[in-house]
């Protein structure tokens, strides 16, 4: 058992250092913030539980080791992380926990220096004599990175100090960091402003740091010749004297309550800063004090960083964009001020409907809270009306889809209410919004899946007038593509010999690739299966024929008449059959016909003793027999388990089908044994 749990600790100890490799090295974080932060606590739990311990664990060791690409140097003074507290009971147990490794009487307040915990990444800056001699990156905390030459390319370090009472040695710590209007230019490059911070600053050619604006705020020192300073307030002042910028929104607070009270005042206004924030450092401001407190393996005694929720954020919404999907729905999208949830950059929450933005009054220009948790889209969870601008106009939902058809709410049978979905009535290829998202949906993975051709370059080809209808990327012209910025001739090669390869299809996919509404990979292939090739499908341009295939166990109403309504469309029509002369159609595994069901109809109502819907179907399918959801003249059997549908039962009976009850069912199904 404990050799389990000890390889499990190895493994998940060697997952970590995977994860520090490419964020702290390769700036290209594997996985998100928050899931990180779970494997180290899962790791941490483990060595508490079990006494387990190994030198590359979190708990001894921070970041990662310094990069064979520079020199390394060992800091003078260790370089620490920060513990961290996420809540009022955390800073309370912090505060508790220092009173009394000091025997402080229970009641004593501390003085703090309270910081920005600015999201860059850290560096020490060795001065002798007033030059500056040496810059080290943090590395493991032991041995930085000599990154000398970029950190001489920042503005914003001073490369000589003459004041007489700068020490004649000192580090200098502080955090690198880029400024959020530098970061959206190369945005598309990396995660966060930090993992850009990293990778501009760790470049192996000085001259390519200077071509990111990188700036520097400085709040700490590692090593020091004699200086007169008691608190740490003090000399964030004498940082500022000697010319170092220190942040704005530093300040000293006694008292939990109110260091609680300052972190959600600044979280409010964390989106309007120019630099990404994520937590309040609080800091023992006296210096004797924070001398006694000393340092624990991976972060001083005397600092804890007081989180950013990685689940939330607040934030303002600078515009409302309306979003047309495949299927006509239209759906309200919110820029918002760029904001970092747990290592992910979010510009974009979404608003749902119509509704929800009537329910929740959502307007541009307010301030708002929005989620963004696990795979889900960030969304607007509420509004803080006190924030709000007087002058700010009621959000007008646009009656209009922006292709300029009058949008509809359709009534939804089921729920017996009207649809909250505002849509855009095409469904053809008309609407131009609908027509490019159709697009995408043909190339993507479960349908076409075209290699090469993924959203953006079917936007550019949009826009370049090259595809219109999905028959239109069989016939590019890849001269002409070969020729566009970005392209050359290999990758034109490659989009060329995927388009190609996926000619050859199997008719499920190429049902699920028409983007039909109500027709998933689910009722594709269902409809793939009951027609068994294209000759069939191509005949449900004959309403009637339509009518077939609410025969399929799985087709109902609705997805009857979204293909009604697909085939009535002219354009749709010109779209399916000229594929159909473009695609050579896989053979579909025929399913065995030959069984005690061989060539019969049969339909299920009500509950089944000691055996699922899907394994009864099974067996009938596996014995030849067919499975439908209606009843009609072509049932052969109807199998009534209890509680049936009285209404189903008595048309049976009223059509002469044989009825048989699950006895009967099984009985017969055991002869196919
Ligand atoms: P940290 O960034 O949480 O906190 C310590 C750092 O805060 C210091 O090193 C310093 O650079 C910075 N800081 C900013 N302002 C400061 C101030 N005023 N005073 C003191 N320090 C200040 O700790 P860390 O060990 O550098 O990194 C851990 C974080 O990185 C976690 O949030 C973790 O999720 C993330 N991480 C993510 C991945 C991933 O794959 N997603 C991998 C590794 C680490």
């Amino acid at each position: 058992m404990s050799n389990t749990l000890l390889l499990d600790y190895k493994k998940k100890i060697n997952l970590l250092e995977k994860y520090n490799k490419f964020y702290y090295q390769n700036q290209s974080p594997l996985v998100s913030d928050k899931e990180y932060d779970e494997l180290k606590n899962e790791i941490l739990q483990l060595e508490k539980k079990h006494n387990f311990s190994n030198l590359k664990s979190p708990s001894i060791k921070v970041g990662y080791k310094p990069s064979k690409k520079y020199e390394k140097f060992k800091h003078k003074v260790k370089m620490l992380s920060l513990s961290n507290a996420f809540n009022k009971e955390d800073l309370i147990n912090f505060q508790k926990k220092n009173i009394n490794f000091l025997t402080l009487n229970k009641n004593y307040e501390f003085e703090y220096s309270v910081e920005p915990k600015i999201d860059g990444i850290s560096a020490s800056l060795s001065y002798k004599n007033g030059k500056l001699v040496k810059g080290l990156s943090r590395g493991d905390g032991e041995e930085g990175e000599d990154i000398t030459a970029n950190l001489k390319t920042i503005k914003d370090i001073p490369l000589k100090i003459s004041y007489t009472d700068f020490p004649e040695e000192i580090d200098i710590r502080g955090e690198v960091f880029i400024e959020t209007s530098d970061f959206k230019k190369i945005e598309k490059d990396f995660a966060n402003p930090r993992n850009a911070a990293s990778g501009s600053l760790r470049q192996k050619d000085p001259r390519k740091t200077e071509l990111i604006p990188l700036k520097f705020i400085a709040y700490t020192f590692g090593f020091s010749s004699r200086m007169k300073v008691d608190k740490q307030s003090d000399f964030i002042k004498n940082l500022n004297k000697w010319g170092f910028k220190t942040s704005e929104l530093n300040k000293t607070i006694k008292g939990i309550d109110n260091l609680v009270i300052y972190h959600s005042e600044i979280e409010k206004k964390r989106f309007s800063l120019n630099y990404d924030i994520d937590g309040i450092v609080y800091k023992v401001n006296d210096f004797s004090l924070q001398k006694r407190l000393g340092l624990m393996a991976t972060a001083p005694r005397w600092a804890v960083a007081h989180k950013f929720s990685a689940n939330y954020s607040i934030t303002k919404i600078i515009d409302i964009d309306i979003q047309v999907g495949r299927t006509g729905a239209l759906t309200p999208v919110a820029k918002v001020k760029p904001v970092n949830i747990g290592g992910v950059m979010v510009s974009n929450a979404t608003l749902h409907n119509e509704d929800e933005i009537i329910r929740k009054d959502i307007r541009i220009g307010d301030t708002v809270k929005i989620e963004r948790a696990g795979d889900v889209i960030p969304h607007v969870i509420s509004v803080d009306k006190n924030l709000r601008n007087s002058n700010i106009k009621k959000f007008i939902f646009p009656k209009k889809c922006p292709c300029g058809y009058d949008t509809i709410k359709e009534f939804n049978k089921i729920t017996k209410k009207i649809d909250a979905v505002r849509r855009c009535p095409d469904i053809g290829f008309d609407c131009n919004r609908i027509a490019k998202e159709k697009l995408k949906h043909f190339v993507s993975k479960d349908a076409l899946n075209i290699e090469g051709l993924g959203k953006k370059v079917i936007e550019k080809f949009w826009d370049l007038k090259f595809i219109k209808f999905p028959y239109d990327i069989f016939f590019l012209n890849f001269q002409t593509i070969s020729k566009l910025e970005g392209w050359g001739s290999q990758s034109t090669e490659n989009l060329k010999n995927s388009i190609n390869k996926s000619k050859k299809l199997k008719l499920d996919r190429f049902i699920y690739s028409l983007g039909i509404r109500h027709i998933g990979q689910e009722n594709a292939k269902l409809i793939s299966e009951f027609l068994g090739d294209y000759s069939n499908f191509i005949k449900l341009k004959d309403q009637k024929n339509i009518d077939d295939l609410s025969n399929i166990d799985g087709i109902g109403d609705t997805q009857i008449s979204s293909l009604k309504n697909f085939f009535k469309n002219k354009v749709n029509l010109k779209v399916v059959s000229s594929l159909g002369k473009i695609f050579i159609f896989e053979k579909s595994i025929i399913k065995k016909t030959k069984g005690v069901f061989s060539n019969k109809i049969l339909m299920f109502t009500g509950k089944l003793n000691n055996i699922s819907r899907a394994e009864a179907k099974s067996i009938v399918e596996n014995n030849g027999g067919k499975i439908v959801s209606n009843v009609s003249k072509k049932l052969d059997y109807l199998v009534a388990g209890d509680k049936p549908t009285s209404r189903k039962v008595q048309m049976a009976n009223d059509l002469n089908v044989k009825i048989l009850n699950q006895t009967d069912f099984e009985k017969i199904s055991k002869l196919g044994q």
